[in-house]
């Protein structure tokens, strides 16, 4: 690939770090021709998180909601370098990158050499690399819980489940350490928690209770969470007919209930009565799943202590109307890492990938445009074309607007909730928003997750899981 553009003007480098919702999106709908693009993340494929909840129970198979990074950027373009590093540290400064990369793995070893670092230099640099689970530093947490954040992640909890399945089978009946193993707390009632959970009833009611009907029997599924209602992003209809239908799961729903220590065999919480009165409840386990949300990277935390203008940055890298860190005028951030007055999902994250990938186009095209009249001998009427357009690609950069559509999730039992709107500036606004629940709704989220996905590929491999199951149910073994 040429380094140059047609002018003879320099192409610059832009560096994205991370192959995730916001990253992968710019990436989808960047004309990759106008720079030198380096995509830099430690993992090498897109996840499609709406559908994680569904992997530990084996509904949906890992490889169907990834989507290798490098077959994304052979479907673009121009030519795109993928290394598959993390960054460690940005000399914002300097416009220098330092990347981190243990080489080989357990199996794989390379001689004399065990990690590598790497600086880059960039012209442009996004920042895209998303959040970590936050325990809020609660002890015990790190130790003895598993969160739902990637594959492994999903490997993990499915490993630990089945575990404490085979254990407890060993046990007694009717011992406590036996109904102990047989107990999943998720804490976090948000979506990430109620999906989850509610996906593990399932598995359990229509899986596990064929094959293992006296274990099914015991087994028992709590949601703890801190405020009084589940999934309180949606509106109160929906909030209702959430808990209704998780209760008639089977699912325990403590709310108002906030974890406060947790350890390898308890949680413990404490329970605002409706009296106000609180009071403290050990909660046994025998696998807990820790779903209370976002936290920042370090990468982030390094980032933002290096720019004045960011250290009110707590919760989040700050940018400005344009996406562009604040603080610096050639670094932009999208995500789960940003704090902005939009929530942290994968919808405002794609929406602002567009945006940015759009906004590149158009910073390359004004890069060239300056070059060529600063370094050319245009003249009349030549000149002022030239100056006309720089204007007008200048003019075309207008602030990121994100446009909500929606919340959607899965309750179980073959049931949806949405809160969609469509249409918000409009005239009719208030005729445009919908709050439905039921087993239409779980046919319109399958259907519009199908949409969602990145390629032919995986909307095959996922519509095939979900027959799969519904033919033969979903696997008991282990692994
Ligand atoms: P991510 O998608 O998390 O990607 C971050 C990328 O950065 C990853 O590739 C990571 O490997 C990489 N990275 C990390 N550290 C570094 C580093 N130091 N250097 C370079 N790269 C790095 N949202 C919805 O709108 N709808 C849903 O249904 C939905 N369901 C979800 C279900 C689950 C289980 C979870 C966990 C989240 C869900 N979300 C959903 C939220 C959504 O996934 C996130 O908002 C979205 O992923 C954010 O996109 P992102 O690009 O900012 O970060
Ligand atoms: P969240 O922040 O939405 O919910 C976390 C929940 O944990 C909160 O309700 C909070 O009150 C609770 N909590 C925090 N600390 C606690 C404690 N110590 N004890 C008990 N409860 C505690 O987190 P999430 O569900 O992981 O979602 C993260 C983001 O991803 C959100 O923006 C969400 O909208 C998005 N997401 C969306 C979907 C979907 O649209 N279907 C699915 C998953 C995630």
């Amino acid at each position: 690939q040429s380094a140059a553009h047609a002018s003879g003007n320099k192409k610059k480098t832009l560096v994205i770090l991370g192959t995730g919702w916001g990253s992968i999106s710019i990436l989808k709908n960047l004309d990759t021709t106008l720079y030198n693009v380096i995509i830099v993340s430690p993992r090498n494929y897109f996840l499609f998180t709406p559908l994680l909840p569904s992997c530990p129970t084996g509904t949906i198979e890992y490889r169907s909601v990834v989507e290798p990074v490098r077959s994304v950027a052979k479907r673009r373009p121009g030519e795109v370098v993928y290394y598959e590093a993390e960054a460690t540290d940005i000399d914002a400064a300097n416009n220098k990158l330092i990347l981190t990369q243990k080489l080989g793995s357990d199996e794989v070893k390379v001689e004399g050499v065990d990690t590598i670092s790497i600086t880059l230099d960039y012209d442009y640099l996004v920042v895209g690399v998303g959040a970590q689970p936050n325990t809020f530093g609660i002890p015990g947490v790190e130790e003895n819980s598993c969160v739902l954040k990637e594959i492994s992640d999903s490997r993990k909890i499915r490993r630990r489940f089945m575990d404490c399945i085979e254990t407890a089978a060993l046990l007694p009946k009717g011992s406590s350490e036996r109904a102990r193993l047989l107990h999943t707390v998720v804490v976090g009632g948000g979506p990430t928690g109620v999906e989850f959970a509610a996906e593990l009833q399932d598995y359990i009611d229509e899986d596990i209770r064929r094959w293992n009907p006296e274990i099914a029997e015991e087994m028992k599924v709590t949601i703890v969470e801190g405020s009084p209602n589940p999934l309180s992003m949606m509106n109160k209809d929906l909030i209702a007919y959430t808990r209704e239908t998780l209760v008639k799961l089977g699912i325990e729903l403590m709310t108002s209930s906030r974890v406060k220590e947790v350890t390898d065999r308890y949680v413990h919480a404490i329970v605002k009565q409706p009296s106000g009165e609180s009071t403290w409840v050990d909660v046994p386990y025998g696998l807990l799943v820790w779903a209370t949300g976002n936290g920042t990277r370090d990468i982030v935390k390094k980032l933002s202590t290096k720019l004045p203008e960011q250290k009110n940055a707590t919760r989040g890298l700050l940018v400005d109307d344009y996406m562009r860190l604040q603080g610096s005028t050639n670094i932009y951030a999208l995500g789960d890492c940003t704090f902005t007055r939009n929530p942290p999902t994968a919808q405002v994250a794609q929406q602002e990938g567009i945006y940015l990938s759009k906004s590149l186009e158009t910073l390359a095209r004004v890069d060239d445009l300056e070059y060529q009249l600063f370094s050319s001998s245009f003249e009349g009427a030549e000149r002022e074309r030239a100056q006309h357009n720089l204007s007008r690609e200048k003019g075309s950069l207008q602030p990121f607007k994100y446009h909500h559509m929606g919340a959607l999730a899965y309750i179980g039992s073959e049931r949806a909730v949405a809160d969609l709107c469509w249409a918000e500036e409009s005239f009719f606004k208030n005729l445009s928003k919908i709050s439905i629940g039921g087993t239409f709704t779980f046919f319109f989220w399958k259907s519009a997750y199908v949409q969602m996905l990145l390629s032919t590929k995986t909307q095959v491999l996922v519509t095939m899981d979900w027959i799969k199951v519904a033919l033969f149910g979903r696997d008991i073994s282990r692994e």
